[in-house]
């Protein structure tokens, strides 16, 4: 007798029972059709998302931010700038030859690092 082949395969999917040539078979012809539906959707939708992302400009810093170092400089180097003349200062800044940090005109080391000096 020849073997049958036609095969009893659950659906991993909706759990019904559906018939199969090979029990390599996993999903029923509905739920095989919903996967496929499934991944295509997800598939768009990543390429939309990255799509998007690629158009996005990169974030700025945004003008809390400034506000925020401007504060913090001024703390530290016992300066009263303006917004207008630290973004001035920082598009043509000195930097302290100890940590880097950005000083102001005609000095060699940030207040920080004179302090240490000074002992
Ligand atoms: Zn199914
Ligand atoms: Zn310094």
């Amino acid at each position: 007798m020849n073997e049958n082949k036609i095969v009893k395969i659950h659906c991993i999917d909706c759990g019904s029972v559906f018939t199969a040539k090979t029990r390599k078979a996993l999903r029923c012809e509905k739920c095989k059709k919903e996967e496929i539906y499934r991944k295509q959707k997800e598939y768009h939708l990543k390429e939309r998302l990255k799509r998007e992302a690629a158009k996005r400009p990169k974030p700025k810093a945004s003008l809390n931010d400034i506000l925020k170092e401007l504060k913090q400089y001024n703390e530290d180097h016992g300066t009263h700038l303006s917004y207008g003349q630290y973004t001035v200062m920082l598009s043509n800044a000195e930097h302290c030859v100890c940590c880097g940090a950005i000083i102001p005109e005609g000095r060699q080391v940030c207040r920080r690092c004179e302090l240490k000096q000074r002992g």
